[in-house]
């Protein structure tokens, strides 16, 4: 499969990981998460709109009974010790004693997931991990434990399978990098 490099707005991308490269680390997470979980019907909380690829793929290859809703995180911003802390919008169910796995398409700082993860203890649930298909280790501001990162990636600007650089690529399947 040949991957030309493409333009979105102001900026050329060149080809970083191929579609086959991500499905297979996603199969990985999604057996990692069958065996950890079995028993335990957990909840996937996917924070939209980046994960949105990431949390369809993952679910067709859990192997157990599984439970997923979407929340966004309010673009208003209010200053905590953790610095900026978004609000979940459109979290209806109780996760109140659920074993509840975040499903995120990148962390980058940490700053968001960090921010997230008090307001989901709040409401007391049995368990909270964080799965991510994308981690940049370098880039990481925060002792966070992110239990099930699907690939570790460079300091580098990514777009496609869900990501997106100022509203366009998300529709890509294969993700590329900025040159
Ligand atoms: P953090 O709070 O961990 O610094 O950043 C998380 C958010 O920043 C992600 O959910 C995503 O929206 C954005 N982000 C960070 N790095 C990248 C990147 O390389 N590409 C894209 N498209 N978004 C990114
Ligand atoms: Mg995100
Ligand atoms: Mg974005």
């Amino acid at each position: 499969m040949h991957h030309p490099p493409v333009t979105i707005h102001d900026k050329q991308f060149s080809i970083y990981l191929p579609e086959r490269k991500i499905l297979h680390s996603v199969e990985i997470v999604a057996a990692r998460l069958s065996h950890d979980y079995r028993g335990k019907t957990p909840l996937f909380l996917s924070v939209l709109n980046g994960s949105f690829m990431f949390a369809s793929d993952l679910m067709k290859e859990m192997s157990i009974p599984c439970e997923i809703s979407f929340v966004r995180l309010s673009s208003y911003t209010d200053m905590h010790s953790t610095g900026k802390v978004k609000e979940i919008i459109g979290l209806k169910e109780s996760i109140k004693g659920r074993h509840v796995v975040v499903l995120e398409d990148i962390v980058d700082t940490g700053h968001t997931v960090a921010g997230l993860l008090p307001q989901l203890h709040q409401q007391e649930p049995a368990s909270v991990e964080v799965a991510t298909l994308l981690v940049k280790p370098e880039c990481l501001q925060h002792d966070l434990q992110i239990k099930y990162p699907a690939m570790s990636i460079a300091n580098d600007f990514v777009v496609g399978y869900g990501l997106d650089y100022n509203g366009l690529g998300r529709n890509l399947r294969d993700i590329y990098k900025v040159m």
